[in-house]
């Protein structure tokens, strides 16, 4: 593959394109703004959007649309073509500097959680030049901000962009007091990505997966991911298949699809980029779920981006690698030889430890939906409490600060196979943990509480603005001393004195991890709708408010988006679940065990002595559990009643998370139940068996 750096970004309008097709003084000034943040000038404006057009037609572009993040979770865009009419009736191909720098879609049906009203329908989109143009399907599209005609921002890049400059001027000024001089800090994100591959012909039998992205019904697989042969199992041919074409769309389109493999459950894979710059690494991490999708299509698969697209196997979760570097490349989180004497590191790690702690909740909030409610908690991703995990190196190094002893470093070594013909390998500081929410890995931390089909945006405007939030603590602490080499000692162990509570080396998913967490008063927020009011907490808008990432209003408004897409998604999974009940399983069920019937009565009358006791039985037994579903389909018309009528939003979402998920649980029991029974010529729909194995 000796074209793999050629493809590379060959659909992207970066750099190197920029440099060859702008004039020099148009690439400089922009390079300048992008750099300094300043406004970019109509005339350098007007040369830059001239030459993305010819290079796009020239790639085969036809359209331009201004690419956004609203607060769905998804992304949006409006295709405009480039022609425009000439006085002789035909058209010329033109894109002026005004539709570059802003668009002005017709917002109205996007969700602004009560922030503008519908007849205010004007909202603006804003060209971020931070991230690289791009072409998709015949389309140039341009990675933009979205905001209200008043000004309130109603996406998730806008606050994205602004927790990063906070981030990185509170880091710059921890680094000038250590006499560093850098020009520019900035966040790193590397998100690996987990999804499922089934047969697209599976895929179009079943309503569920179609209109929710995961079952609502189905009984085990006689086999499931039991016999550990699947996660790093040899892929394949069709997988494999789509995999090469996934990595060439990515490569195109410069984004750096590094490792491919299979994951835990079977059907499972996983995709991780290598990182970059936390606002391309966002909009990299939306194109490669909407590249999935699309790619899986040209393989007749579907591709599964749902937390728990399948009961009794392993759901999807997205880890957020995420790190600070700076414009020189030097990574903070890089603990060196000897971390122990390392004081900048350690400071930069204790700001992470405190904000972890203090905004805990927020970290929660951040990962909160009703896919990812199925996975957290639930032996295959870490417990709902949030912990991190430093390994037992750091921790002694800390804990020796707090008491004032010395720390005496222990010896890793290496390791020996004891097989002579293999060579040995030096062991890391520390094994990794897997069951950690939150773990140092290293040189930086991997946070993977994510759900695979969330944004990442969230997360990373979360913990970038609660970093920075401690990071300001600290650097004003350390300007104001008087003896530095002290103070910086003093923070070390005040942050580990008062945080070490959030430090949990051990096994997560263990049950005494839970008792241990409550003992030390750490927040075990179940599911979204308990954590979702937290948002709203006084001190998390006063961290927002602070650092000019969200006003009241806007924490207020995204909160109320969250609670409402929570209700919506299990009001639809609610109704496609009766839709299925009513129309296909009952009546399923009903032909079946007539058929049994008929069949009893045909051998009676054919000689009394036959014995129809199989038939008889088994006529009882679906019957029995007909009976059963069908009151909990009654059951479950009456809570989606009840749910209507409550008007507050925060209870309607309490109402689904305590009441409605268990009623639909049960529907589904009595329905799986059935499916075992029932014959597979009779049953509706694909089993798990094919879903998962045939393919
Ligand atoms: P592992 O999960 O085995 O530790 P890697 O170290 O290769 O694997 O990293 C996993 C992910 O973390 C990759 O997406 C990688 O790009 C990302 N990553 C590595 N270093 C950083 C960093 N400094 N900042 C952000 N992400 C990073
Ligand atoms: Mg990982």
């Amino acid at each position: 593959m000796s074209r793999v750096p050629e493809m590379f970004g060959c659909m992207v309008f970066n750099d190197t394109v920029m440099r060859d097709k702008l004039p020099n003084d148009v690439y400089k000034a922009l390079k300048k703004s992008v750099e300094r943040g300043n406004r970019l000038d109509i005339d350098i404006a007007n040369a830059v959007a001239n030459a993305m057009k010819d290079w796009a037609i020239e790639k085969g572009a036809t359209h331009f649309t201004h690419w956004f993040q609203p607060m769905t979770g998804i992304t949006a865009e409006k295709h405009d073509s480039f022609i425009e009419p000439t006085d002789d009736g035909g058209v010329i191909m033109q894109f002026s500097g005004k539709s570059l720098i802003r668009g002005e879609p017709d917002a109205s049906s996007l969700p602004s959680g009560g922030l503008r009203a519908t007849f205010e329908a004007r909202g603006y989109t804003a060209w971020d030049p931070t991230s690289y143009a791009f072409i998709k399907e015949k389309t140039l599209c341009i990675p933009t901000a979205f905001c209200s005609y008043s000004g309130e921002v109603l996406d998730k890049k806008t606050p994205l962009l602004r927790s990063m400059d906070v981030i990185g001027k509170q880091a710059m000024r921890i680094l000038k007091l250590f006499g560093k001089d850098v020009k520019r800090v900035l966040t790193t994100v590397g998100a690996e990505q987990e999804y499922f591959l089934i047969d697209k012909k599976l895929y179009e039998k079943r309503s569920d997966l179609k209109l929710c992205g995961r079952t609502l019904f189905g009984a085990k697989s006689p086999k499931g991911q039991e016999l550990e042969d699947h996660y790093f199992g040899n892929i394949k041919t069709r997988v494999k298949s789509f995999m090469d074409d996934l990595d060439e769309e990515l490569w195109k389109l410069g984004i750096a699809a590094k490792t491919e493999h299979n994951e835990v459950a079977p059907g499972q894979h996983e995709l991780a980029p290598i990182y970059t710059t936390t606002n391309i690494g966002c909009d990299h991490n939306q194109l490669t779920m909407e590249i999935m999708k699309k790619v899986a299509e040209r393989h007749d698969l579907a591709c599964l981006l749902h937390e728990k697209p399948f009961e009794g196997v392993n759901g999807s979760g997205k880890h957020n690698n995420w790190s600070l570097s700076t414009d020189t490349g030097f990574n903070l989180f890089e603990p060196g030889n000897s971390p122990e004497d390392n004081m900048q590191f350690l400071i930069f790690l204790c700001a992470v430890l405190k904000a972890v702690d203090e905004y805990a909740d927020l970290l929660r909030v951040s990962v909160a939906s009703a896919g990812n409610d199925h996975r957290l908690g639930g032996n295959e991703a870490p417990p709902a409490i949030i912990s991190i995990f430093l390994g037992d190196e750091l921790t002694d190094i800390l804990e020796s600060i707090e008491k004032g002893t010395t720390y005496f470093k222990k010896s890793v070594g290496n390791i020996h196979v004891g097989a002579p013909v293999i060579p040995h390998i030096p062991r890391d500081t520390s094994d990794r943990n897997r069951t950690s929410p939150f773990a140092f890995t290293g040189n930086k931390f991997e946070f993977r509480m994510l759900g695979s089909s969330a944004s990442i945006s969230c997360t990373n405007i979360i913990l970038n603005t609660v970093v920075a939030e401690e990071l300001s603590l600290f650097a004003t602490r350390l300007e104001k001393a008087e003896d530095f080499e002290n103070e910086i000692h003093n923070i070390i162990a005040d942050t580990y004195k008062n945080h070490k509570k959030i430090i949990y080396n051990g096994d997560g998913y263990s049950s005494e991890w839970t008792k241990k967490a409550e003992e030390r008063g750490l927040l075990n927020l179940r599911n979204t709708a308990d954590a979702l009011p937290l948002f709203k907490a006084q001190k998390n808008i006063d961290l927002f408010k602070k650092h000019n990432i969200y006003t009241k209003a806007e924490v207020e408004s995204r909160c109320e988006v969250l609670t409402d897409n929570y209700i919506k998604v299990l009001t639809i999974e609610s109704n496609t679940m009766l839709d299925m009940v009513k129309r296909d399983i009952l009546p399923a069920c009903v032909a079946y065990s007539n058929e049994l019937a008929v069949a009893a009565l045909n051998k009676k009358s054919l000689c009394s002595d036959i014995s129809v006791e199989y038939e008889t039985r088994l006529t009882a037994e679906i019957s029995q559990l007909c009976e059963c579903l069908y009151n909990n389909q009654l059951k479950l018309e009456k809570d989606l009643m009840d749910a209507k009528r409550i008007t507050n939003l925060g209870e309607c979402a309490k109402f689904f998370a305590q009441t409605v998920l268990e009623t639909m649980n049960s529907v589904r029991q009595a329905a799986d139940a059935l499916e075992t029974v029932v014959s597979s010529k009779h049953w509706p729909y694909p089993t798990y068996r094919q879903l998962m194995f045939d393919i």
